[in-house]
């Protein structure tokens, strides 16, 4: 079985960040971590469903707060689409969006730790991150020009 040690390094993720181990976060972890791109809860429940049975998309949208509340899974909100997640791995890296397909890439970010935008602000905010999305076009679609 290749699923074994997945398993276990997800088991060990979970506990080092003092969250109580379940199947279904055990198989939602192992979904974001395999899961290429930036899926969304409806494409990681069906990824997670070859593990563990009786997921819904409610406990889905529950599992996937409770990874990214701990640090586990980073959910990026872009408007006008449902959240899309992917593994934290502290590079506070940033998304382009394409406005034709949709499609989605990191983009690396030039300072590496947030906020990596210095705004106009009185001191006494407590700022935590600056949210950047490039938005345009990409290759594929630029060459369609549609
Ligand atoms: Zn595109
Ligand atoms: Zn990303």
């Amino acid at each position: 079985m290749t699923t074994v040690e997945p398993m276990a390094a997800a088991t060990a993720r979970l506990r080092a960040a003092g969250l109580r181990v379940t199947a279904q976060r055990i198989a939602l972890l192992m979904a974001v971590d395999e899961s290429p791109g930036h899926p969304d809860a409806e494409t990681l429940r069906h990824v997670a469903l070859r593990v563990t049975g009786g997921l819904s998309l409610q406990a889905t949208y529950n599992v996937l707060r409770a990874l990214t509340d701990a640090g586990l899974v980073r959910c990026t909100m872009i408007p006008g689409q449902p959240g899309r997640y992917e593994t934290e791995r502290g590079d506070n890296h940033h998304h382009f969006v394409c406005r034709s397909c949709g499609s989605i890439r990191n983009v690396k970010c030039a300072v590496g730790r947030a906020p990596c935008l210095d705004p106009e602000i009185p001191g006494t905010y407590e700022i935590e991150e600056a949210a950047v999305t490039f938005w345009g076009r990409c290759p594929d679609c630029a060459v369609t020009g549609d």
